[in-house]
């Protein structure tokens, strides 16, 4: 692959409320897939040797983030079964089990990221199931499809079905023999995320070994669940006998840090935003699964307040689109009924360079700066807005892609400068 030069509407998000827009823009991305340039087309082109993608008409964005989703739950996604509990014994489980299978497992995940591509999306923190074969044959998927992936088997060594649970040191053993195997593998596109499922079906022993585990790979995550429905906090600080919150038996365990990634946290004392902020831990918000398993709303306006850094999730199968446009447009909706409005261009900023911060990827991912990696999607908005009498704004444009838009919207997905998903219909 030699220089390119990459040509349309570049739409690149800055921060919450500040990006750039070119409306006949280009990026130069040089041969190992990093952007050098981003700036007027016009500017660019004088540059000799380059090697031309022309896009003009199309509008280029950062690739998505999808910062919380269950790989072998994608089969269940849009299946209702009441709220989280019953939603995990009714589909999530008998799913996940029957992921321990290795020639389906494999066939799964291959569809898994490709669907995640063929979306726009370019980075995902992944759960696997908890079986190490085929969560191994999922990192070779990973690695196969060209993705930015974080990933890891998920540990559970109490208080799930029988044929879930596993023995403490043996998941502990599993999780460091597949943290050894992929973790910064594929030119550091592929990382480890230790899994804790989530405090209710971890002890605390697990969770210990899981933080130090973690300290033995630098750059290494950990993913888990906090405080996503109201059964479920009761059930786990039960286990403690209430003397500690939900966020303090992470906190007591040595989990929580700034690569530690907690799904959900709806329902947080000042207390526990205080520590999720001392600890720099960080949360993703599933909008589209808080609202599909009615587990309640996200707490915008505090998390932004206690200044925790978040990005968002699909969580499939919990939330039923695995499009982050979807998910951004669940943002944008639930958060009508509330006081933190959220325009679309900041959606935009959540599913991107938001992500990118508090996945601790925004040196390397998240926004179209140069320095960063290619990760970058091609889409044509035309047949949202060609009926239009007149051009439209780029806030225009984005409202109207955040409001409607989906797969259909992307046509072509990069990731480190190249091309991993094209839309044939195009
Ligand atoms: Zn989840």
């Amino acid at each position: 692959m030699g220089a390119t030069l990459v040509r349309g509407k570049i739409f690149n998000p800055l921060g919450l409320t500040e990006w750039q827009y070119f409306e006949d823009g280009a990026l130069r991305i040089d041969e190992s897939g990093y952007i050098q340039e981003i700036g007027d087309y016009q500017h660019l082109k004088s540059l000799d040797g380059l090697e031309m993608l022309d896009y003009s008409g199309y509008l280029i964005l950062p690739g998505l983030i999808d910062m919380h989703t269950h790989l072998p739950q994608l089969p269940i996604r849009g299946k209702v079964a009441g709220t989280l509990l019953e939603w995990l014994d009714r589909y999530a489980f008998p799913i996940e089990r029957a992921f321990a299978e290795p020639a389906y497992a494999q066939r799964l995940s291959e569809c898994f990221f490709k669907s995640l591509l063929a979306n726009g999306t370019t980075t995902a923190l992944v759960l696997s199931s908890v079986h190490e074969a085929s969560t191994h044959l999922a990192f070779e998927a990973a690695a196969q499809c060209g993705m930015r992936v974080l990933m890891g088997k998920v540990m559970m060594d109490q208080h799930a079905p029988d044929f879930m649970l596993e023995n403490t040191a043996a998941s502990l053993e599993g999780s460091q023999r597949l943290a050894s195997r992929w973790h910064c593998q594929n030119k550091g596109l592929i990382r480890y995320a230790f899994t804790p499922r989530f405090a209710l079906t971890c002890s605390m022993v697990m969770l210990e070994g899981i933080a130090q585990l973690h300290r033995q790979f630098p750059d290494s995550y950990i993913h888990s669940h906090l405080a996503e429905n109201k059964a479920e906090i009761a059930a786990v600080t039960a286990l403690y006998q209430n003397r500690h919150s939900y966020t303090q038996i992470y906190e007591k365990s040595g989990c929580l840090g700034p690569r530690t990634l907690m799904a959900h946290g709806i329902y947080l004392s000042e207390s526990e935003l205080a520590i999720l902020k001392e600890t720099q831990t960080r949360i993703a918000h599933c909008p589209s699964s808080n609202f599909f398993l009615k587990s309640g709303v996200f707490p915008l306006d505090a998390v932004q307040h206690a200044q925790i850094a978040f990005g968002l999730g699909s969580d499939i199968g919990g939330g039923p689109d695995i499009s982050m446009f979807r998910v951004m447009r669940s943002m944008v909706e639930i958060q009508l009924t509330q006081p933190a409005h959220v325009k679309p261009t900041e959606a935009i900023y959540y599913a991107t360079l938001a992500g990118a911060e508090a996945l601790s990827l925004e040196s390397e991912t998240g926004n179209l700066s140069p320095g960063k990696s290619a990760d970058f999607i091609v889409l044509d908005t035309d047949t949202l807005t060609s009926l239009s009498p007149q051009g439209e704004s780029i806030e225009e444009i984005l409202s109207q892609l955040v409001s409607l838009g989906g797969e259909k919207q992307v046509m072509k997905t990069f990731v480190r400068g190249k091309a991993v998903f094209s839309n044939d219909r195009g």
